[in-house]
């Protein structure tokens, strides 16, 4: 697969804190501003599309979702998750007048290898490990879809398997989605940098924030013999050490198959025809990002160090190998979606 590089770099002495709502808007208007008009104008008059996000777990597929609606209009755009989807079924089925609705919706409309009966039994004793037919969750994403009529839907979750690529070139047909079109938007990101990302993460025990001792630190930190720590800065809550989650010591290791599977889905999608395809890649090679991309588009690395007793936080640029083992540095989110919002203009064709 070879995505492009998007040129974002702007060269002047404006630099932005991406982590500020107000300065990233600012961002936004300067880096892609014609072309968040343009794609407001389609959406207003009544143009939608829905999107198919693929990339790997933990790729940042929300956190992209969030920030296209953020710049675009959180109105007019659905993040719709699959997974999410699937936990609703389940309190769904503990209602009786729901499970009765969704009942009868299954029976005009599912058709598949397995008796009706024996999916609906299933969906009532179901363990979350199990996974539903590929045709169920066809006609359950139908449905989502045909609830949010007149919305750009950011599909996240499907297809999850290389059956399901091919139903997802059909799949507008099926849905009956007016005549609006559909696209695919790949995310290109490292094995090594969901490694990192997992394996830095700390949670606040109190109030479940989440944050990254080397990528996201918070503004109080901590020391003791296991080294430094993040101390919670949420404004709702008291603070205290941040912890790692049971299991994050092993980074992408438990969920290696997964990644694996998603990497061979975003191939099979990168080889398809027909389909529009939006590229999005998440690391530029190390030594040619400052021709690409201003240095605040890059995503800073933190270290800690000790100075007199006061602990003092050093920001650097962080340097990670990619699949292919190139240096590479991480893009923030908001240079990849600039990079989205300017490919949906030109697939488009607005
Ligand atoms: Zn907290």
């Amino acid at each position: 697969m070879d995505f492009p590089i998007e040129k974002t770099k702007m060269g002047d002495d404006r630099k932005f804190n991406l982590s500020d709502p107000k300065e990233r808007e600012e961002y936004f208007k300067l880096k892609c501003g014609v072309e968040i008009e343009k794609l407001k104008e389609h959406l207003n008059s009544g143009h939608t599309f829905i999107a198919y996000l693929l990339g790997k777990k933990n790729s940042g597929k929300g956190t992209y979702s969030k920030m296209f609606s953020e710049v675009i209009g959180a109105e007019k755009i659905e993040h719709l998750s699959v997974g999410d989807m699937v936990r609703a079924i389940d309190e769904e089925m503990q209602d009786p007048q729901k499970k009765a609705d969704l009942v009868e919706f299954l029976e005009k409309n599912y058709r598949g290898f397995y008796a009706l009966e024996d999916i609906i039994k299933s969906l009532e004793d179901r363990d979350t490990k199990s996974l539903l037919p590929d045709e169920i969750i066809l006609v359950l994403v139908k449905r989502e879809i045909t609830k949010r009529k007149g919305k750009v839907i950011l599909l996240d979750g499907f297809p999850r398997n290389l059956d399901q690529v091919s139903f997802s070139l059909f799949f507008r047909d099926l849905v009956d989605y007016r005549d609006d079109p559909d696209v695919f938007v790949l995310i290109d990101v490292p094995m090594n940098i969901i490694n990192e990302r997992i394996k830095w993460r700390r949670i606040c025990p109190k109030c479940n924030a989440s944050r990254s001792l080397r990528l996201l630190p918070t503004s109080k930190i901590g020391q003791d013999e296991g080294g430094y720590y993040l101390i919670c800065d949420e404004a709702n809550c008291d603070g205290g050490k941040m912890v790692m989650k049971e299991g994050d010591e092993k980074g992408i290791e438990p969920i290696k198959d997964r990644l694996l599977m998603d990497e061979e889905i975003l191939r099979k999608a990168y080889s398809l025809y027909g389909v529009p395809k939006v590229l999005l890649r998440n690391a530029i090679p190390a030594d040619v990002a400052r021709d690409y991309v201003d240095d605040y588009e890059m995503t800073p690395g933190y270290s800690f160090e000790t100075v007199d007793g006061e602990i003092k936080i050093i920001e650097e640029p962080w340097i990670v190998a990619d699949d292919e083992g190139v240096q590479c540095v991480s893009l923030q989110a908001a240079p990849v979606v600039v990079s989205m919002i300017k490919q949906l203009v030109e697939v488009f064709k607005i």
